[in-house]
């Protein structure tokens, strides 16, 4: 368990606060008003350039203010109430919050780049057939808080304060749960991950995974601003309907043009879009033709997924040469078609296998609110 973990203490963590957050923080402790944002930075710089644990550490806030601080916050971490490492280098955490719910974090590392999987929800609703996540029966949104401290773990976790060289260079929603669906919190969580003052990560380097909310999207490229990547795993309505079941609410014709006008698109900023190569469901020539017509002049790539299997799941992943067939179809086509090698798999950390065993949250009003509305719009889809 990492030594960071010092949970009994009172008060709320400051990790994840938004800058108006903390703004109204300082204000109630007299901060005068042009000194505001210099503190903010200050007060990130410290939990996300140098990852102190304690707000004592903090020595360029007064004395004073430090004390009024601790009296109600601290800089708690999550839980980590497992972490195992891949024979690939791949690692996993999982994570528990204050109300006991579970989720999964992924590093993966590879040559020049270290890529943070985060997850946006404990479980997910949307049950896309080949998603182990999607079968995790409890399920609420993250806070932004809960967002950002994924980061700050792995970043404990790797060692990485102390060293120039950084080892996460890119994070992915692509974790638990649908991001758009927890929009708010994802916003903050990303706004903070890119701001210079926060984690300095470029918007370029953070991609969200969208199973295709629709309404959302647009949102998502003004608000949010980071690449975008999109689950499309089909090119026709019915199989999409019954593979990825949120198509039957935003069909293919309504996603693909909500990609087209994507406000984050140019021939340097592609969407995405995913592919989970399932053997005899959807990977015909044929259908790597159709995908091609079907996203004709979006500046994209297409992300060839080889199907991970989980325990209980009825499907295969399609043969390699199939995958490869598949995929030189689209090359020809005019789309980048690189396929996502498997990591982590021995430790189930690979793409949509992840699954916590939370079985039961001891939810607070907020949570409870939260499932409420999760439940009638899962009602209302119905
Ligand atoms: N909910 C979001 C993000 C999380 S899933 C979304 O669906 O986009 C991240 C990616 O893994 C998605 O493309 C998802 O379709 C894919 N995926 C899910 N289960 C998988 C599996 N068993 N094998 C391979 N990819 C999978
Ligand atoms: Fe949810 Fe994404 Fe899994 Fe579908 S693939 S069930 S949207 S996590």
């Amino acid at each position: 368990m990492n030594e960071n973990n010092n949970n009994n203490n009172k008060g709320s963590s400051l990790i994840g606060l938004t800058r108006e957050e903390i703004k109204d923080l300082l204000i109630k402790f007299d901060i005068p008003d042009q000194q505001i944002n210099m503190r903010i930075n200050q007060v990130w710089g410290w939990i996300y350039n140098r990852g102190v644990s304690s707000i004592d550490e903090m020595t360029t806030l007064s004395l004073d203010l430090r004390e009024e601080l601790k009296k109600h916050h601290n800089l708690d971490r999550p839980v980590i109430a497992d972490e195992q490492t891949s024979e690939d280098g791949t690692k996993k955490w999982l994570l528990k919050f204050n109300d006991n719910s579970e989720i999964e974090t992924v590093f993966i590392p590879d040559n020049e780049r270290g890529t943070l999987c985060v997850s946006s929800q404990v479980g997910c609703t949307l049950n896309c057939t080949f998603c182990h996540t999607g079968t995790q029966r409890l399920v609420r949104n993250l806070s932004s808080q809960e967002i950002i401290s994924q980061v700050v773990v792995a970043k404990d976790s790797l060692g990485e304060w102390s060293k120039e060289q950084r080892k996460i260079t890119n994070i992915v929603m692509m974790g638990m749960g649908e991001p758009l669906y927890n929009f708010e919190s994802v916003r903050d969580g990303i706004l903070t991950m890119s701001d210079d003052a926060g984690l300095s990560i470029s918007k370029r380097k953070i991609t969200l995974s969208t199973s295709g909310i629709v309404p959302k999207i647009k949102m998502a490229g003004n608000e949010i601003g980071s690449m975008l990547a999109i689950s499309l795993h089909a090119t026709n309505n019915d199989l999409r309907n019954e593979i990825v079941p949120i198509n039957k609410k935003y069909p293919i014709e309504e996603l693909i043009e909500a990609c087209r006008n994507y406000p984050v698109l140019s021939n340097s900023k592609r969407i995405t879009f995913e592919y989970v190569m399932l053997k005899g469901v959807n990977d015909s020539e044929a259908e790597a033709r159709d995908l091609v017509k079907l996203i004709s002049g979006i500046p994209a790539k297409i992300n060839l997924i080889p199907f991970n299997s989980w325990p209980g799941s009825s499907y295969e992943c399609s043969d390699w040469d199939q995958i490869e067939k598949f995929g030189n179809i689209v090359n020809r086509g005019g789309y980048a078609s690189p396929i996502r090698i498997p990591r982590g798999e021995d430790i189930s950390a690979a793409c949509g296998q992840l699954k916590s065993d939370t079985k039961k949250i001891r939810a607070s009003e907020k949570y409870k609110k939260e499932l409420a509305k999760i439940e009638s719009k899962r009602i209302g889809r119905l």
